[in-house]
């Protein structure tokens, strides 16, 4: 039995889900894949992707799923994914969620759990209004917690910006496709008896450690039924 889960977080924007999974990823010694960082790297190179991508990004909309599915059968393709991931921000869509199960079944795979990551609309209404990214090493701060020197990165020294995305008007955009297109998918994971949902108010520390008791649970769970 391994102990390298394939997992999914889910969560609203602002949610914390990049922080933790990477914490997740790092745990397990798994990839932490995030399609927005796929995406935002794909922009910054202008590569074909990235030029298929930026238009939909800037505004707060969704990528088509045939491009986004594109990535995630390349990802697979390269075995990058062979012995366990986080996926984060990814499936986005009821359609997504069904041809992840296709792409895992054909690698002869499945999911060990799907994680809701919980946290109110009002709460990551003001953490994504004051969120700020690290362009260099994508780091996040924020405006009440900003870090040692005005927006230079503590960890890389790189810039410290506002996420063009971040726009007033593109947060609610991103909130209310995530309502419509996203939020269904737990329920879509709970009939399969693979959604779990944390509590993603807290410390990094705190939500980390109730994560990771959520997918040893869930691995532990397996084993015991695997005898
Ligand atoms: P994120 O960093 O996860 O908030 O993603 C930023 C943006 O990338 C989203 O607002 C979408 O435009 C795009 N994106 C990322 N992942 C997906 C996905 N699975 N499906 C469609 N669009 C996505």
């Amino acid at each position: 039995m391994t102990n390298r889960p394939r997992t999914v977080l889910l969560g609203r924007q602002g949610a914390g889900k990049g922080t933790q999974a990477a914490r997740l990823a790092t745990h397990y010694g798994v990839p932490h894949l995030s399609t927005g960082d796929i995406f935002r790297d794909a922009i910054k190179k202008e590569s074909p992707l990235g030029l298929a991508a930026a238009g939909f990004m800037d505004r707060g909309e969704l990528i088509p799923d045939d491009v986004v599915l594109g990535v995630i059968r390349d990802l697979f393709a390269a075995g990058d994914v062979a012995d366990g991931f986080v996926f984060d921000g990814f499936p986005r869509t009821a359609a997504q969620g069904r041809e992840l199960g296709v792409i895992l079944e054909t690698h002869g795979v499945a999911l060990d759990l799907v994680i809701d990551l919980e946290v109110s609309t009002e709460i990551v209404l003001h953490r994504l209004a004051g969120r700020r990214v690290c362009t260099g090493c994508g780091a996040t701060y924020h405006v009440d917690a900003p870090p040692t020197q005005p927006w230079v990165c503590d960890g890389c020294g790189g810039a410290v910006v506002q996420r063009e995305d971040d726009t007033e008007a593109a947060i609610a955009r991103r909130l209310e496709l995530y309502e419509v297109e996203t939020a269904p998918l737990s329920d879509f994971y709970r009939q399969l008896g693979l959604l779990v949902t944390v509590d993603g108010v807290g410390s990094a520390e705190e939500v980390s450690g109730r994560l990771v008791a959520a997918v040893d649970a869930a691995m532990d769970g397996q084993s015991a039924a695997a005898g």
